[in-house]
């Protein structure tokens, strides 16, 4: 789901805040080389970690310019009129401008994809995926996206319609039932388009997790494997689903490099996610996001319209010609927001990890999966502030390290291999 949200930026910005992918994931989503060590890893990591970081905000800048060249380039307008002389009736119009506007955004923004989601990750050695793989998950990606996308912003512009001034506020409140039925729907009809997921195989390791999920109420059915391993090296785990359809995976990848002890680490983050519910948490987050995009949307885009060139013939607000105006706006705003919605998600996070070193009362095999994951990943522990403060979901994995650190001091739990990984500096005591 999260790559389908990739495409379409407007949706991104209206529905798609971290949150609504509704995953309480184990670590930032960075990559993994194999068999380097020392100053040549950490140079790799530094390096993959700071063009992640310049690309997360020129994928912004993309997006506005992208947006910015269909609206004045008359392209919307002209799809509009495409539009309408093909349908005589007004929803069947809109809904097919949608669809080829998305379209376009989706085209206008595939080189910037393919840079940054396939031309890095195998430099990098992160990934041995064909390309004809990768472009036709992006396909797929897309059409969930128009799926998602066109009746969601056919009910934006039918709301706005209806109630120039309140139409945020039902917005908002839609999209609670909209959100939840998205994150139901997701781990069974959306993911497996992209992947199998399949109950844990490992005997062993199933009967160690399953005593340990019993201890927190979770069913056996609830965890699942997943093969990462055919897009990505990257090591992961995350909880997802809501109502019957919750559930916690790991990805193979994390399988095959852990040993069980760090992957009982890994389970019992996730299994702190899932008894805290984390996932509404995610879901509550995206509606308070969503709303306050919406209602900032409704009262500047009026007057941005407004001054609009004559020639671009937007007849209004709830003009569709106007659509990537109103996405460019909300696309901003939703990149304002998007600190506050990653200061939620590292507050869960930081409870998962300390869920995590109270189940398992494992300091050291928490801190263990750290640097594995910071090694495997190519992950910077230590991120400048400012990145953490913009992009991260989760703490940095120095902090992350330097907390499990403290708790076996407080606890008096003994960590036998006190050495630090490469780059990562010991926490002051
Ligand atoms: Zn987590």
């Amino acid at each position: 789901m999260r790559r389908a949200l990739c495409y379409a930026a407007v949706i991104a910005a209206l529905l798609s805040s971290p949150w609504l992918a509704a995953r309480s994931a184990f670590a930032e989503s960075t990559d993994s080389v194999a068999n380097e060590t020392g100053a040549d890893r950490q140079a790799q990591i530094k390096s993959y970690s700071r063009t992640r970081n310049i690309l997360a905000f020129v994928q912004v800048a993309w997006t506005l310019a992208a947006l910015a060249l269909i609206l004045f380039s008359g392209l919307s307008t002209l799809l509009r009129g495409v539009a309408e002389s093909a349908f005589g009736h007004p929803l069947a119009a809109r809904a097919l401008y949608f669809g080829i506007c998305l379209g376009a955004l989706a085209l206008l923004q595939l080189p910037f994809s393919l840079y940054a989601g396939y031309a890095i990750e195998h430099k990098y050695h992160l990934s041995a995926q064909p390309l004809g793989g990768w472009l036709w998950e992006e396909w797929l990606g897309f059409l969930v996206a128009l799926v998602i996308g066109v009746p969601t912003l056919c009910l934006v512009y039918w709301l706005m319609g209806r109630s120039p001034q309140h139409w945020w506020l039902w917005f908002g409140a839609a999209s609670l039932p909209l959100a939840v039925f998205l994150v139901v729907v997701a781990p069974i009809v959306i993911d497996p388009l992209f992947n199998k997921y399949t109950p844990l195989e490992d005997r062993e390791l199933k009967d160690r997790i399953l005593r340990m999920a019993h201890q927190h109420g979770i069913d056996a059915r609830d965890v699942y494997q997943v093969d990462k391993s055919k897009q990505t090296r990257k090591l992961n785990a995350f909880v997802t689903g809501l109502l019957g359809t919750k559930r916690i995976v790991l990805w193979d990848t994390l399988l095959e490099a852990m040993p069980p002890r760090e992957i009982e680490a890994v389970m019992a983050h996730e299994m702190g996610h899932y008894v805290k519910r984390h996932v509404w948490y995610g879901v509550l987050t995206a509606v308070g996001i969503i709303s306050l995009t919406a209602l900032l949307v409704s009262r500047i885009a009026p007057v941005l319209v407004s001054h609009l060139p004559t020639r671009l013939g937007v007849g209004g607000v709830d003009d569709v010609a106007g659509f990537p105006l109103l996405a460019l706006l909300a696309v901003v705003i939703g990149f304002l927001l998007g600190p506050a919605g990653n200061a939620a998600s590292r507050h869960i996070e930081t409870q998962a990890d300390l869920h995590c070193l109270e189940v398992t009362q494992d300091p050291e095999a928490t801190i263990a999966s750290f640097r594995r994951l910071s090694e495997a990943n190519l992950s910077d522990p230590e991120p400048p502030p400012f990145v953490e403060f913009w992009l991260y979901s989760h703490p940095s994995l120095a902090k992350r390290i330097a907390r499990a650190e403290r708790y076996a001091r407080q606890h008096r739990i003994p960590l036998s291999h006190a050495q630090p990984a490469a780059g990562l500096h010991e926490p002051a005591p």
